[in-house]
């Protein structure tokens, strides 16, 4: 089974064992039974500086952008006329 590194927002890193075909994108803290989520890390990251790889590793981390914080606008503009020979010009 490989080990995969998860990140917990009140106590931090930590590894887990888990198999290929268990939920790898989230788990549960086994601190504070909270919901985590995945770290990447790259192969010899270790040795790297800690300054170097604190930043590189803050910025491989994916953002999460839900509907609703997406501008109103936007939205309504894609769903509107769906059939491109209704447009006006
Ligand atoms: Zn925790």
């Amino acid at each position: 089974m490989p080990k995969y590194t998860f990140s917990c927002a009140t106590c931090g890193e930590y590894d887990v064992w888990k198999s290929m075909s268990s939920n790898l994108q989230e788990d549960k803290c086994p601190t504070c039974e909270a919901m985590t989520h995945r770290v990447f890390k790259s192969f010899r990251m270790n040795q790297m500086d800690p300054k170097l790889y604190k930043r590189i590793n803050s910025g491989m981390t994916p953002k999460v952008v839900k509907r609703e914080h997406l501008p109103k606008s936007n939205v309504k503009q894609l769903n509107r006329n769906p059939n491109p020979m209704s447009w006006t010009v």
